[in-house]
């Protein structure tokens, strides 16, 4: 595979299924319907600017496959978002909602800006935009969107009200990921974290580590890894070095992950924490800790970063972080990785919850939400681990296993092949 193809995070999501479907030895027919969406929107976005003029922003929305249920996947606004990655992304989902058992299928949407860039206002009228564009594709039982990278709960609320407005009717349900006062579910902000420290407590289990005292070097705290490292810390795990986009960091005692967070909020960096120095990027990925998650973007551990792996198991919060190759480094190598689908399958469970909740219109508590968040994830890694270890194979492909099989369950008795 030649070094582009490598980081075009849509053939690597292909060859992932490609793989499961050949390990299943299903009907070639699986592969041709799943190795692409069903359907993919491109849109042109006019926004009216503050200071007068309008700038055309480029959108896409992406469903992979409903034969499970609708389509379901965040919204991700970012420089690098194009069409191959948020297809990638709607692959990836098809088979998360199956991790769990969900009832959904897979879709993305993403659009090309730095948010940053942007005023509140400017952000606003993009994201009401947005639905404007698509929402003929959107609908509670049709695709239904939630926050990806750099998309919050605000941005999620602006979006359901212009849905609101356009079809007429209070359709809480079409977008999750809400904030609380309006349809969103208690634990929905910090559902991907809790579950990739429940998936990292099952992993070190199965490997035998303590989790108390566990060291944890952690790439990323926006939503997911801030409260992945708060919940690792909450199991006694110690987060020693954490990687952010403009510096790295190393505290050998373990960051007050809630400190830390703020420091980077009023700071807008990591860098000069107290009772921290700064190290590289390589190093922090060649650090000897217990647990290495990444949980910032795609394609960052590539086949060199992975030689370099001294974690006793990597835990993917992020979606795509590891390479194909980065992938097959650390198969040779023994090192135990649980998979993006699994790992952060804790955020789209919740997301569920949250669309449940409001079809019924009746609310639960957050221990609730957690207890049953906690089933699911534990009940996921116990069925995908089994896997692995009945076809000795990777995780990543038991995970893909678990849950082709069952898309392809469903598209059979539909008719579909
Ligand atoms: P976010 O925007 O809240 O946080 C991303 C963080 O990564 C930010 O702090 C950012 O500064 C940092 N970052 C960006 N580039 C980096 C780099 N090159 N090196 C180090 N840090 C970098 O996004 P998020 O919602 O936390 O999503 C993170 C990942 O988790 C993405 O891959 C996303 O698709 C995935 N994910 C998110 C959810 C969710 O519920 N939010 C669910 C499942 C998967």
């Amino acid at each position: 595979m030649a070094h582009q193809d490598n980081l075009n995070p849509f053939l690597n999501a292909q060859k992932q299924v490609k793989e499961a479907c050949d390990r299943l030895g299903l009907e070639a027919d699986v592969y041709e319907i799943l190795k692409q969406p069903l359907k993919v929107l491109e849109v042109a976005i006019p926004v009216k600017m503050d200071d007068g003029s309008v700038k055309v922003f480029t959108g896409y929305r992406a469903q992979h496959n409903d034969a499970v249920g609708p389509t379901k996947g965040g919204i991700r606004f970012h420089p690098n978002v194009s069409r191959d990655e948020v297809m990638a992304l709607s692959i990836w989902m098809t088979f998360k909602c199956c991790v769990t058992g969900i009832p959904y299928g897979g879709g993305k949407g993403g659009i090309i800006v730095d948010p940053k860039t942007l005023s509140q206002g400017e952000l606003e009228r993009l994201s009401r935009g947005y639905i404007d564009a698509t929402y003929k594709l959107l609908g509670e039982q049709v695709d239904v969107p939630a926050p990806d990278v750099n998309t919050n709960g605000q941005i999620m609320a602006w979006m359901v009200d212009q849905y609101n407005k356009l079809v007429g009717r209070s359709a809480l349900g079409v977008i999750t990921g809400k904030p609380v006062e309006f349809g969103g579910s208690k634990g929905r902000t910090a559902a991907t974290g809790f579950g990739v420290a429940v998936t990292a407590r099952e992993a070190a289990k199965r490997l035998g580590i303590n989790f108390n005292g566990a060291t944890i070097a952690l790439q990323g705290i926006g939503n997911v890894g801030s409260h992945t490292g708060y919940n690792m810390e909450k199991l006694g795990g110690k987060v020693v070095a954490v990687c952010e986009w403009n510096g790295t960091v190393y505290k050998e005692d373990g960051f007050d992950m809630h400190a830390l967070v703020d420091y980077m909020r009023k700071n807008k960096t990591i860098v000069g924490f107290p009772g921290s120095k700064e190290i590289t990027k390589s190093e922090f990925f060649a650090l000897p800790v217990d647990i290495l998650v990444p949980a910032a973007l795609e394609n960052e551990i590539t086949a060199d970063v992975a030689e370099t792996i001294q974690a006793k198991f990597v835990c993917e919060a992020a979606n795509g972080p590891t390479t194909p190759d980065g992938d097959e480094v650390l198969n040779r190598r023994g090192i135990l990785l649980t998979p993006d689908i699994l790992t952060n399958a804790g955020g789209v469970t919740v997301s569920y919850f949250e669309w449940v909740q409001n079809l019924y219109g009746y609310y639960w508590t957050e221990e609730e939400v957690e207890e049953k968040e906690e089933r699911a994830m534990v009940d996921a890694f116990n069925a995908i681990y089994k896997i692995k270890e009945e076809y000795n194979v990777p995780m990543r492909t038991a995970a893909y296993m678990h849950s082709v099989k069952k898309v392809a369950a469903a598209m059979k008795v539909r008719g579909w092949y």
